[in-house]
């Protein structure tokens, strides 16, 4: 499950723990085998929210053909890191400092959320004696079965209902310089390849009835991570089947997607030590250095962090090492709260204070979703395992 380098750099006397570990060949291999199952003809943007670090971005620019932007900071940063890159910028809440920005940095496609935002990027294209390019966030009513989230249909903060989709359409009708491509749709995440291929479905399909202007569908990301097992991977090459099939039938229509999570997922590792191991009412505690303020993805979605427990032979204490063998154990970190917890009752072989573990699937909605400043420990390193 971790590979050798990853391990070999986590023990390792230089590398300093806790610590993120981020596999860029690895991040490239994985990045290279979606473009290859997607059909030519499919754009695949990344969505910059789930991990925008920089050798992130640098490492996919070349793979991806663009990046989705979800606020004007993710859009500066973005730019700034990959000047010649297209952009999508989506998201709620894009204020008109947001929308100048986006029309001066020469963002390809903004995602109109709401009719008040689309008046405000009008207002913002003739003050700027512009052209504007968007696409509709529609809000379709679809159930998707099994789906972790459901953003379509029901009452929700994101994109356009019905009536908002109407009065969008007869505003841009006043508004020359406002471009209407076509529809952004990004109704769930969490979903497998059989339940994406048929929301493509419905969603193209809806859009071709509709009487909209119509030479673009975004499909937006929420490809499955399975955090219970690692090697099961979203399934890309059946899911790139049913884009083909969509993109022949419709061979006028120009499909993009923008997943996050599934690209940048698999890629980051975060290393720590074994601070103590202790029972309690019968049950063991590992508690490592560093926490889930580092690492808050478990406790946001109360799953386990898959890891993995590298043997330390060192011990430099004269009492016993505090240790579990073949027992369950739960990894909590350094926060004074019960919420601070990777992963609950694993069954272990051995696990032992001052031994190294490394979390897996780390690398999306992981550091740049926790909430750093909580209790004051200091930041974990970052280690960038570079391309040979
Ligand atoms: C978060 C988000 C994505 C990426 O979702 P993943 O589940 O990380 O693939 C794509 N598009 C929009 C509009 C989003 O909000």
């Amino acid at each position: 499950m971790i590979p050798t380098e990853v391990r070999a750099l986590a023990v390792s006397a230089s590398a300093s723990l806790p610590a993120y570990i981020t596999d860029l060949p690895g991040l490239l291999t994985h990045a290279q085998a979606v473009r290859a199952a997607l059909p030519d003809n499919v754009e695949l943007f990344y969505a910059a929210k789930a991990n925008p670090q920089r050798p992130i971005l640098e490492t996919l620019d070349g793979t991806v053909d663009g990046i989705e932007v979800a606020s004007g900071g993710e859009l500066s940063h973005v730019r700034d890191t990959l000047p010649g890159s297209r952009l999508a910028f989506g998201g709620p809440g894009k204020t008109a400092d947001d929308l100048e920005l986006a029309l001066k940095l020469g963002v390809e496609r903004i995602h109109i959320e709401s009719v008040h935002e689309l008046r405000l990027l009008a207002d913002a294209a003739e003050r700027q004696q512009t052209v504007a390019d968007v696409l509709l966030r529609v809000n379709l009513p679809m159930r998707v079965d099994g789906a972790q989230l459901t953003m379509g249909g029901a009452a929700s903060p994101f994109g356009l209902d019905a009536d908002a989709l109407r009065e969008c359409t007869a505003l841009l009708r006043m508004a020359p310089r406002v471009r209407m491509h076509g529809v952004h749709a990004h109704l769930a995440s969490g979903l497998n390849a059989d339940q994406l291929a048929r929301v493509a479905g419905e969603v193209v399909k809806w859009a071709v009835g509709q009487d909209l202007p119509l030479s673009e569908v975004n499909l937006g990301g929420g490809m499955g991570v399975d955090y219970d097992d690692p090697s099961s991977v979203f399934d890309w090459p059946a899911y790139g089947a049913a884009l083909a099939g969509l993109a022949a039938a419709h061979p006028d229509l120009q499909l993009r997607i923008e997943p996050g999570r599934s690209l940048a997922a698999y890629c980051g590792y975060y290393a720590t030590r074994v601070l103590d191991v202790r029972p309690s009412n019968g049950r063991a505690f590992a508690v490592v250095h560093g926490g889930t303020h580092h690492l808050r993805t478990p406790a946001a979605r109360g799953h386990n962090q898959p890891f993995q427990v590298v043997s330390v032979e060192r011990w430099q204490h004269p009492w016993p090492r505090p240790s579990v063998t073949d027992g369950p154990v739960t990894l909590v970190g350094q926060l004074c709260t019960p919420k601070d917890v990777f992963a609950r009752d694993v069954p272990v072989r051995s696990l032992k204070a001052g031994d190294v573990v490394v979390f897996a699937l780390a690398g999306a909605y992981a550091w740049n979703i926790s909430h750093h400043e909580f209790l004051m420990h200091p930041s974990p390193a970052f280690h960038y395992l570079e391309p040979s």
